[in-house]
């Protein structure tokens, strides 16, 4: 921790980046700490190569997210945040290897232990809890700004302070950020509060789309480009969705398996895939996602895969034996 705060005290431009299709910790983590690194005169490029989530639009800072990697801009130092790996920020991977010292901030038990230095915790909630503490030791002060994005970050990650990784460091670095100005019911009304009406229509046609293993402990959700057409949504309105399978009785593992890309698939089905995984805590879903080149939590992981629909369907129903 020492020589990263040394290092980032003496940094003159400094890129930071999150993962591809963020969520609120990878949002979070990265306005906190920018917003913070710009306190000290640091000049930052803040970069994500997803669009924000109409969700998120609301932080503070949110509008100087690029999704440029800007190569004229002579980078000293990269912090990379919220990544089991340098590839999940996407294209600018390569580029951001080259800059000359790296900073890996994360909490995903499948880390890889990328980049120069590490500051890496597992037990930690959230990515903004580990920036909530970077913060603390560069000493720069906790605004509303900062303390809306770290309390986003937390409260997202912990699925509002309901998964296994909420910990006691949720509740006060929350507790604190409320004291530094945010108002939790504002933000939960942004991020949780304001569904389009395609948005629950999607629910419903993913809803309808659950198929459970026949020893019923897995559930499966299935998320097509057509039915986003259909209903007018994009895929950050599939967030939290798998929620919905996780939930039902019995279950130990919900499985949404979520068709990327632009264009029209091919008639044999196959196609490129997001899939995420669930658990109810009895089984690690990180080990299952790293199996399939992927990564994440014990109760929460995801991969990409390049497979056909019905095959990809029955790998994952053979998983449910195993469970
Ligand atoms: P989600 O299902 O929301 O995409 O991801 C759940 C968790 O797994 C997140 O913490 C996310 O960072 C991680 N995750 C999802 N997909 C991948 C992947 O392809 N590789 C790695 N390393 N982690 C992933
Ligand atoms: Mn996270």
């Amino acid at each position: 921790m020492d020589q990263i705060v040394r290092h980032l005290k003496s940094s003159r431009r400094v890129f930071l980046a999150s993962h591809t299709q963020p969520d609120g910790d990878a949002i979070g983590s990265l306005l906190a700490l920018g917003l913070s690194l710009e306190r000290l005169n640091i000049r930052t490029a803040l970069y994500n190569e997803s669009l924000i989530p109409a969700v998120y639009r609301f932080l503070p800072g949110v509008a100087a997210i690029t999704r440029h990697f800007d190569s004229q801009a002579d980078f000293d130092t990269a912090v990379i945040l919220d990544c089991g790996s340098l590839k999940r920020i996407g294209a600018a991977a390569a580029a951001a290897n080259k800059i000359p010292v790296i900073i890996n901030v994360d909490h995903h038990v499948t880390n890889t232990g990328f980049g120069h230095f590490q500051l890496i915790d597992t037990s930690a909630c959230s990515t903004a809890e580990i920036v909530h503490r970077l913060i603390k030791q560069l000493a720069t002060p906790i605004d509303k700004a900062v303390a809306t994005a770290i309390y986003t970050g937390i409260l997202t990650d912990t699925g509002s302070f309901r998964f296994a990784n909420t910990n006691s460091a949720a509740f006060s670095i929350c507790d604190e950020m409320v004291r530094r100005g945010v108002t939790p019911s504002e933000v939960a009304q942004h991020v949780y509060g304001t569904y389009s009406m395609g948005r629950i229509k999607l629910l419903n046609l993913a809803l309808d789309s659950i198929e459970i293993s026949t020893n019923g402990k897995l559930s499966l959700m299935t998320l097509t480009r057509q039915m986003l057409r259909e209903t007018n949504t994009l895929p950050e309105d599939a967030d939290g969705i798998i929620n919905y399978a996780k939930r039902i009785q019995d279950v130990r593992v919900a499985v949404l398996i979520q068709e990327n890309g632009n264009g029209e698939s091919p008639s044999n089905g196959s196609g490129r895939f997001h899939v995420s995984l669930r658990s109810d805590g009895t089984v690690d879903v990180a080990a299952i996602a790293a199996a399939f080149g992927g990564g994440g939590h014990c109760n929460a992981a995801g991969f990409n895969i390049e497979a056909d629909m019905g095959e990809l369907k029955s790998k994952i129903f053979d998983l449910a034996q195993k469970i």
